[in-house]
């Protein structure tokens, strides 16, 4: 007999929850070898101990085994998801963890919720299919391929990734930190969705085009470590201060620069009219001296050739 079809949700009424067994058993099926690699955890329900039975089971080297329940700890607390990578016993290939809890604070959009949360997966899944890259190379094609997945399952929706790559870039101005620093990457495919034509590509091509999208637009290390030096002034300061002194940093810089581009992408995005929403921080630059800025900025980014992507998100 004929199996049932499985019952098709009705596409004009999209699902209102994240559905993270759904998101497994399809990321399982697309992706045969993680059914051998990857272990998905769902920290807000699953219990450890049934973890722990399992990794021992699978002969996962108990140092990992001590780390990852840390990790596990840590998602519940903090309200963040991570990917674990793991040795097994007799086994050569990486085993990866991926760790989800639903974001405290939402990266893909300002709002919590199933965009974030299928971005989240796809951010830690992007980390399963690539488990021996670190560092910034690492987040770069995790993001990658949470935007490219996202813009396959929204039909195109960008303003969800435009903050995600907004993000990154205010959290690495204002924390010097640029592991996570992933915005060239992501304003790239921004940039590239209305011509490439990413929506038909299969779970392998959109996996093997987000690590090169990545390796094409991470900042070697030693750029990184320049501009990290260049936005040091920041570090630390009130958010409305580190504003004011962002403006600055930026000014100074050439229009061809890295800095500049960071610089004027994180203004850009908080000088919107509606302000923006940062880590639970409302960000509204309001009054003469910011109506200044947002001018000089203005000028600064007219002046660029039409196709210059700052352009693009003014
Ligand atoms: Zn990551």
């Amino acid at each position: 007999m004929a199996k049932p079809h499985p019952k098709k949700r009705d596409p004009a009424r999209p699902a209102l929850r994240f559905d993270f067994n759904a998101a497994v058993r399809q990321t399982r099926h697309e992706y045969p070898a993680l059914r051998k690699h990857a272990i998905f955890i769902n920290a807000a329900n699953d219990n450890w101990q049934d973890i722990e039975y399992t990794l021992d089971r699978l002969d996962v080297d108990e140092e990992d085994v001590e780390s990852l329940h840390k990790t596990f700890n840590d998602a519940r607390r903090l309200k963040t998801s991570f990917h674990v990578p793991m040795t097994r016993g007799g086994v050569e290939e990486t085993f990866s963890a991926v760790v989800f809890h639903p974001d405290k604070h939402p990266l893909y959009g300002t709002e919590r919720g199933i965009v974030d949360d299928a971005a989240t997966f796809d951010h830690e899944t992007g980390h399963a299919l690539t488990p021996d890259l670190h560092g910034t190379p690492a987040e770069n094609v995790a993001d990658a391929y949470a935007a490219l997945r996202h813009l396959q399952r929204s039909g195109g929706e960008a303003e969800s990734l435009e903050y995600c790559s907004w993000k990154r870039a205010a959290v690495f101005v204002t924390t010097g930190v640029p592991t996570h620093l992933t915005t060239f990457t992501v304003d790239k495919i921004l940039c590239d969705r209305k011509t490439a034509d990413f929506m038909t590509l299969t779970p392998e091509e959109t996996a093997a085009i987000a690590e090169e999208y990545a390796k094409l637009n991470t900042p070697p290390k030693k750029e990184l470590e320049a501009l990290a030096k260049n936005f040091k002034p920041l570090k630390r300061l009130p958010l409305k201060d580190a504003f004011k002194k962002l403006a600055r940093i930026t000014f100074d810089a050439d229009d061809d620069s890295t800095t500049f581009y960071l610089g004027a992408r994180v203004l850009q995005g908080a000088l919107r009219d509606e302000g923006t929403v940062f880590d639970g921080h409302e960000i509204k630059l309001e009054g003469h001296q910011w109506d200044r800025v947002r001018r000089q900025l203005d000028k600064r980014l007219d002046a660029l050739p039409k196709n210059h992507p700052l352009r693009r998100f003014k």
